[in-house]
């Protein structure tokens, strides 16, 4: 019989463990071992059963076992403890209450995806295990930071494959009452709603969830609920599901309806009205425009341009990719379509077009560019590594014309990974043995005490443990395939705890060129059958549902993996989530990463492999371009900009050859070499329960691999740690904008309309501004080393002043066609004034390097609002 209706019964707890709830509910068990290991030990087959769930799992004890275990005086002091430890975490001082005044008092941070664990599967990839990241960091330095997204019903697809290996999706549904989450209520009980004005007088209307991530509350839209028509009810089915309309409707419902549910949070939790916004990616970006409706309709209205100034200030902008297809782009008149209709009633529609105009040489006019809006709204903006800033100046130098991409105001903020989620505890139990609290992850350099030995054996475990797990996932692949299991026992067999073990696991967006490896097929299953030196592969990732393009590549690797000849050295398996992801770092010797440099933005999946003593094999792209250090793994070539993208990917690929077969392998192996068989079992220690080909063990530990694992180990742990990035965060970008933003707020926003006003009176006079006429003096006939070069310019500032200006003498080597290729600056001061707007301007520098040097004089707008010179795109070159 089928139910008409379902709902979630939750548990009633007996009074002595009851705090198990507030265990279960809050999210720090996903990071926290000792709280896993309490669910687990309660009933480890139930806790099988809910698959490391512990709220599923208190839905699945009955209340006879309950009532037993409240009972049991160990059980009850240990829940005890556990609450108790819990609520320290929660309340005690952290790293962020001993910063200064300035820091912000609250951080609202928006994403449309959050990978926090797989019993919330609300990601799809890089982007959500960031955000999560982010927020369990922020947690664990108690930054205030507040979560803002969207409950999806089906969050992302699950990926199995056909009998031809074509991937195929299904969207379980979740239930948000069986999960982590509680439902904002207002005092009298009912659900707090947001609503959004639709076209055709139709209403958005939006329920909020809450998730608790350690300190950090997570506040989750979800349009689904009775009180919307079914077109509305839909809007937050899927994680980024459908698209035109669809997918920007989930983005005003991100962006606008997250900034009415923090001003509800706000006001039920008597909390701190957020002071910096950060806008995870361009899909969140609208919030920029509902923050500008407040302040254009409040009590004393500021105009457009003063809440916009307003807005800035306090707002900070991530970009994420460099790749075209990354970047959110609207038609113009969908957009014009949807505010029209008062979305925003008091901000005019035609500037939120300007906000989102490609206004650039190659911008498309008819598009509305969400990325483009995000720099516009934001005063401080950044990319996610080093590379990837140097490519985001250049990608949108078009916004600021007239500068050098080197001056384009967006920084960088390297990503990272949070570690107590990433690190396999085996890892951290290899160090704290040797100094009791102090185990990797916190000091790493304790990693240079563990013998070599113990890391060898530490790390064959590893491998054996993910062994046993790809063996699972393959037969259950292969039976999903319709296989039947007689077919099936070559899978109990596949993959060795002895072989070089390969990782290679990340969606499958054509520019990470998952079948880069497969460019020579005989030369890869050369390398797969070595007598000598074997290597073994393990590779999963999903494909865009709608990327014809990735699932061919599945297929064809699949395709490979299912040859008999090979199949016990390489699998690919289906349905990559963090639950896989968790096994498959630690388990891997070698992360291997091929991206087109530079398309992959950062990638923090080689982070996760760092940490947990694999060692890194990548294209010099994303933050292996920073953190490479020729000793921590190793870096494929990247071919020249001359090549064709074909042989572009045949030189790689033959590099990416060569340096397994002549470096890595044989590294791996020692100098003993490992035969298939006539060796016996070894020294390294006991050999995994599944194993069943004869190929014995290694014999002595390779020293040389094992000290690459103590020096990655040691040297990356800290650097990858998303500790150290949110850390960046606060000092380079937040604390900033938060004094801006008050700043600007100061004396009613006496700041931010003066700047308005004065940013108005400068552009509109700004075409007046003319380098008239530069001399110099002070250089002797013979130019040297030492001389004091003097340089007056002559300006015509029209109706501005010289405190509205800065002008700058730009100096240093120029190459043949004169452009200045070292560049330094220096201020010159206003000298005299010459009437009628003409001011002499003047200043010195001493000429350090011999050879050709040149110089040039600029001017551009003087505010102390401005938080970089190239801000307004304003300058005048002589
Ligand atoms: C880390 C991670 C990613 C991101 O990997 P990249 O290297 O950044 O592409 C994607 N999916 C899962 C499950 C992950 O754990």
């Amino acid at each position: 019989m089928k139910a008409i209706r379902r709902f979630t019964v939750r548990t009633v707890l007996p009074e002595p463990i009851a705090a198990l709830d507030t265990l279960a509910t809050n999210l720090r068990w996903s990071w926290h071992e000792p709280t896993r290991e309490l669910f687990q030990s309660l009933d480890p087959e139930l806790w099988e059963e809910s698959r490391h769930d512990p709220a599923g799992f208190l839905g699945l004890v009955t209340r006879e076992q309950f009532q037993q275990l409240a009972l049991d005086p160990d059980v009850v002091e240990r829940v005890r403890a556990a609450a108790e430890d819990l609520r320290r975490y929660l309340e005690e001082p952290r790293w962020y209450q001993g910063l200064g005044e300035d820091r912000p008092r609250c951080i609202a941070y928006f994403s449309p995806e959050y990978g926090i664990t797989e019993v919330l599967p609300q990601y799809s990839g890089g982007l959500g295990i960031l955000a999560g990241d982010h927020l369990k960091s922020a947690s664990d330095l108690g930054v205030p930071l507040i979560g803002v997204g969207l409950l999806y019903q089906a969050g992302y697809f699950k990926q199995a494959l056909s009998r031809d290996a074509w991937q195929q999706e299904t969207y379980p549904v979740i239930d948000p009452d069986a999960l982590p989450l509680t439902l904002l209520k207002e005092e009298d009980g009912t659900p707090c709603t947001v609503t959004l004005s639709l076209p055709n007088g139709r209403k958005l209307h939006a329920q909020i969830w809450r998730a608790d991530v350690g300190r950090v509350p997570l506040l989750l839209l979800d349009s689904n609920i009775p009180s919307n028509d079914d077109g509305a009810r839909s809007i937050t089915d899927r994680l980024y599901g459908g698209g035109g309309d669809h997918r920007l409707q989930q983005e005003l419902l991100l962006g606008m309806g997250g900034v009415k549910a923090l001003r509800i949070f706000q006001r039920l939790t008597g909390g701190r009205a957020p002071e910096v916004f950060h806008t995870n990616e361009g899909h969140a970006g609208f919030l920029g425009i509902e923050r500008i409706q407040e302040l254009m309709s409040g009590p004393q209205p500021l105009t457009w341009e003063e809440a916009l100034v307003a807005g800035r200030a306090s707002t900070v902008f991530t970009t994420h990719t460099p790749v075209a297809a990354g970047i959110d782009r609207f038609d113009a008149a969908q957009i014009k379509y949807f505010f029209d209709a008062g979305l925003a009633p008091d901000v005019p529609t035609a500037k939120v077009l300007e906000l989102g105009r490609e206004s650039y040489d190659g911008g498309d006019p008819s598009v509305f560019n969400m990325a483009v809006m995000g720099l516009r709204l934001a005063q401080r903006a950044n990319g996610v590594a080093k590379l990837h800033g140097v490519v985001s100046r250049e990608m949108f130098s078009g916004l600021w014309p007239g500068f050098d991409s080197s001056e384009v105001p967006i920084t960088s903020v390297t990503n990272g990974v949070h570690v107590p989620t990433w690190v396999d505890p085996q890892i951290t139990a290899m160090a704290e043995g040797l100094a009791p609290n102090a185990g990797v992850g916190r000091r790493w350099d304790v990693v240079f005490n563990v013998p070599d030995e113990q890391i060898w054996q530490t790390r064959r475990e590893l491998r054996s443990r993910l062994i046993d797990d790809v063996r699972r996932r393959v037969r259950s692949a292969w039976r999903k395939r319709g296989a039947g299991e007689a077919e099936l026992t070559w899978t109990d067999s596949i993959l060795s705890p002895d072989i070089l073990t390969i990782g290679f696991a990340r969606r499958v967006p054509t520019y990470k060129r998952l079948t880069l490896m497969l460019r020579d097929p005989d030369r890869l299953k050369r390398l797969l059958l070595d007598p000598e030196h074997p290597v073994q592969i393990v590779i999963a990732g999903k494909s865009h549902p709608a990327d014809d393009a990735g699932k061919k590549m599945i297929q064809d690797l699949v395709h490979f993996t299912d040859d008999p000849e090979v199949r016990h050295r390489i699998a690919f398996l289906p349905n990559y989530d963090i639950a896989m992801a968790r096994t498959l770092f630690p388990g891997c010797d070698v992360w291997l990463n091929n991206p087109l440099r530079p398309l992959e933005a950062c990638g923090t999946s080689g982070m996760k492999a760092a940490i947990n003593g694999s060692l890194n094999l990548s294209v010099l792209d994303g933050w292996w371009d920073e953190m490479y250090d020729g000793s921590n793994g190793w870096a494929i070539p990247t071919a020249s900009g001359t090549s064709t993208p074909h042989e572009r990917d045949d030189i790689e690929a033959a590099a990416l050859y060569e340096l397994l077969e002549t470096q890595i392998a044989p590294r791996f192996y020692g100098a003993s070499g490992k035969g298939t068989g006539a060796e016996s079992a070894g020294a390294a220690g006991p050999s995994s329960a599944g194993e069943a080909e004869g190929t014995g063990s290694i014999d002595a530990v390779p020293t040389h691999w094992v000290s690459m694992i103590k020096h990655t180990l040691s040297h990356l742990g800290p650097a990858v740690s998303a500790d150290r990035m949110v850390g960046d965060y606060v000092r380079e970008l937040y604390t900033p904008a938060a004094v801006a933003g008050r700043t600007a707020r100061a004396d009613d926003y006496r700041l931010a309309r003066e700047l308005a006003a004065w940013t108005k009176h400068v552009r509109s006079n700004w075409s007046q501004v003319h380098v008239e006429h530069i001399d110099s003096g002070g250089l002797s006939e013979m130019p040297q080393i030492g001389d004091k070069l003097q340089v007056n310019a002559y300006l015509n500032l029209g109706v501005l002043n010289p405190a509205d200006v800065l002008v700058e003498l730009a100096y240093g080597k120029v190459d043949d066609s004169d452009q200045l290729t070292t560049v330094g600056l220096a201020d010159l001061e206003p000298e005299e004034n010459l009437g009628n707007g003409r001011y002499k301007f003047s200043g010195a520098v001493t000429i350090e390097n011999s050879g050709a040097f040149g110089y040039t004089v600029r001017v551009i707008p003087r505010h102390t609002g401005l938080a970089s010179k190239a801000e307004l795109g304003l300058v005048v070159n002589a």
